[in-house]
């Protein structure tokens, strides 16, 4: 491997890694908050705020809400914030999130490596069928969206951010992964084994939160270039794409499936022919700088919400003593 591609490969790598790390440090701290609460027992370990971060449906209704009467989410604020930071990242820099920062993109990738070792390749869904199942993500996404943004009023919106299931809505997550049904294995075992057949099988086909980014990712400035003067035709940019973009048949990549992983450009031989680049005079991001824009807009939106006070919930433990008891009745 030349130098040139492993940097980019421990860079690109470092970055999962270190959001993938963080992530487990706050699933692991969640765990023992929710013991502590359910146990009663004295309050040692705090809840991390970062947890919200998978409560995608609770951020756009806490959207919602914002916009319609301009009050922030006070019960799951850090997963408004992380939602604005990932919505931010994907209108400035493609869908960057999905293969550098999403742990479920990471999973994805691994898993589509397994089958690589195993199998020598990743096999391809048939285009026609590929066009049609790629809409899948987006279809999810349009109910989404469709039914909070003009199925709720303002006020609905608000009165489901103040909603018992609401506010214990991350304790009901974790509940949910830990006590999953014979449904819910066999349907994350077929979405695993599908992953090490075909790559990006979960980011490709089914995850709305990628549709979305994938829509917003169309308005973003920076985009991948490819200098038609200076290709050798040789195809190694489209072979390489993790998302079957046919690099090499275009000037510029408008694809909303364009994760911005950048590994088209270190895999072209021939130097400065294909670059993640802005039309305005902006300088162009190697595989450092878009690293350290990304982790810079991610950081930025974390301490400005800590300073303003818009990172922590406002709920007490004794209110999730009071309404956990009463959603778990719902529940089962
Ligand atoms: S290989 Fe290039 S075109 Fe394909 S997803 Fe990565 S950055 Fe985009
Ligand atoms: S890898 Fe580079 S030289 Fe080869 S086809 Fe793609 S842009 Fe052209």
């Amino acid at each position: 491997m030349s130098s040139k591609l492993n940097k980019y490969v421990l860079l690109r790598h470092g970055v999962q890694i270190l959001f993938a790390t963080i992530v487990l440090y706050i699933g692991l701290t969640f765990i023992l908050f929710v013991v502590q609460v359910e146990n009663e027992t004295l309050t040692k370990v705090s809840r991390p705020a970062g947890v919200e971060a998978f409560l995608p449906i609770s951020a756009l209704v806490g959207l919602k809400a914002w916009i319609a009467t301009g009050s922030f989410d006070p019960i799951h604020p850090a997963g408004l914030v992380i939602f604005l930071a990932v919505i931010t990242v994907s209108a400035l820099f493609k869908r960057a999130f999905c293969s550098w920062i999403c742990p479920i993109g990471t999973l994805s990738e691994g898993l589509a490596k397994i089958g690589k070792g195993l199998f020598g390749r990743n096999f391809l869904i048939p285009n026609w069928l590929d066009y049609l199942i790629r809409s899948i993500k987006y279809i999810i996404l349009f109910f989404f969206v469709w039914g909070i943004f003009f199925g709720m009023s303002g006020a609905d919106a608000v009165a489901f951010m103040y909603s018992p299931y609401n506010m214990v809505s991350d304790i009901k997550m974790l509940k949910f992964m830990q006590h999953l049904t014979g449904f819910g294995i066999t349907v994350i075992g077929m979405i695993v084994i599908l992953s090490v057949f075909y790559e990006n099988f979960w980011c490709r086909y089914l995850c709305p939160y990628g549709g979305l980014l994938g829509l917003l990712s169309i308005l973003s400035p920076y985009k991948i270039f490819r200098n038609q003067k200076s290709c050798i035709q040789c195809g190694k940019c489209t072979k390489s794409c993790p998302n079957r973009i046919l690099v090499e048949q275009v000037s510029r990549v408008w694809s909303p499936e364009c994760t911005g992983c950048l590994n088209c450009v270190h895999q072209c031989p021939v130097a400065e022919t294909i670059k993640l680049k802005a039309p305005m005079g902006l300088p162009h991001l190697s595989v450092k700088t878009l690293a350290l824009s990304l982790l810079g807009v991610w950081a930025m939106f974390i301490i400005v919400a800590k300073i303003t006070g818009h990172w922590e919930t406002n709920m007490t433990i004794d209110l999730y003593k009071q309404i956990l008891p009463v959603v778990n009745q719902i529940g089962h």
